[in-house]
């Protein structure tokens, strides 16, 4: 392959460990791995990428993928999360809103809390205790306390497959619950987000005061200490109206401590499969498996979709259950 090229866009790695890349600490080794310079970077290395026929994927922060156990065969552009450097902070205030233009979508979720929090931005900060870039949780629409960040998004910055630029307005991006569609299917890379918000000119202490009651309150549900990818499946509102959300439902089975390998799931919330020590991502899978099979039996034919996505060694990123 040629990938030496790439060299001048980012920092090229061969034969890194995937297990380092996700927050479950699992997966086999990765060809190659590219880190951009600069986000301007990212669509020159996909186009690359693309005339080449290499095959490629994108991981984040890794705090929502399972890797698998026979790595990828082609190049990672690995977007990690960093901080927001201040010059690339700016807010505009129009009458009724506050805008922040072109953030990175590499910037790292609880980081632009805190920033948003020292200019008394409060919209935010249920993404306090998130890891992940703003980016991965764009690309799912995630969020906490039953909102999402995409409440605030104006407009994305992307590359499409093939590396050329678009923007696109939030609207037409079909987002939804946990749903990024347009993004999602057409395998598009955010570059960065254009955000607005309706709450600040706050007092910064008020909202320091939420994020910690909101860190404490996460500290209590979920696990801590044991690598996770956090929610494994995503709360689908019309069976969360009928049932509860994922982790109730997986407690109701009596399925919590049930364990493949080194895999288990957590005792302490349903909704978390946790890595013992040496788990494989088969593990990981069959446990997935084993739930949505006792899901099919109780919920008749619905079912929750997985959150977490998976890298399959040939074909990139897939979803694990629909
Ligand atoms: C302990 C813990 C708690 C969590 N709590 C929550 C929570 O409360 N709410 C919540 O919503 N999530 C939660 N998560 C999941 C996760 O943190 C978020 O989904 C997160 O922000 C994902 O970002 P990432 O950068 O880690 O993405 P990754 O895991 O690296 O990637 C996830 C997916 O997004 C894609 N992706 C990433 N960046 C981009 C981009 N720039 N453009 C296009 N595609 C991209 C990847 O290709 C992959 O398919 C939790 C995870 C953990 C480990």
């Amino acid at each position: 392959m040629m990938i030496d090229e790439l060299g001048k866009y980012g920092q090229l790695s061969r034969n890194i460990p995937g297990h380092t890349l996700s927050y479950w600490q699992v997966g086999g080794t990765i060809d190659w791995t590219i880190e951009p310079f600069k986000p301007q970077d990212i669509p020159e290395i996909i186009k690359v990428l693309d005339q080449k026929g290499i095959p490629w994927a994108l991981i984040a922060g890794g705090s929502n993928l399972l890797i698998s156990d026979q790595g990828f065969r082609g190049v990672i552009i690995l977007l990690s999360p960093r901080w927001l450097k201040d010059d690339e902070f700016q807010l505009v205030k129009t009458e009724s809103s506050l805008w922040a233009l072109n953030i990175p979508s590499w910037t790292w979720v609880p980081g632009f809390a805190l920033t948003l929090m020292k200019h008394g931005v409060a919209d935010l900060v249920h993404t306090c205790g998130i890891p992940g870039t703003i980016g991965g949780l764009a690309y799912m629409n995630g969020g906490s306390n039953r909102k999402a960040i995409g409440s605030n998004i104006a407009q994305f910055h992307v590359a499409d497959e093939k590396g050329n630029l678009l923007t696109l307005s939030a609207k037409e991006c079909g987002l939804g619950y946990r749903k990024n569609e347009l993004i999602e299917t057409n395998r598009m890379t955010i570059l960065s987000i254009d955000f607005e918000f309706y709450h600040f000119d706050l007092p910064s202490q008020e909202i320091r005061e939420e994020m910690l009651s909101i860190l404490a309150s996460r500290r209590k549900r979920f696990p801590r200490k044991t690598p996770n990818c956090g929610s494994v499946f995503k709360s689908d509102p019309a069976l969360y109206e009928k049932f509860g959300p994922p982790g109730k439902v997986i407690e109701d089975l009596g399925l919590k401590g049930l364990k493949v390998g080194q895999a288990e799931i957590s005792q302490h919330h349903g909704n978390f499969i946790l890595n013992k020590g040496g788990a494989k991502a088969t593990d990981i899978l069959s446990l997935i498996e084993l739930i949505n099979q006792s899901f099919s039996k109780h919920l008749g034919d619905k079912t929750f979709e997985t959150e977490v996505k998976f890298l399959h060694e040939t074909e990139g990123i897939v979803e694990i259950s629909k």
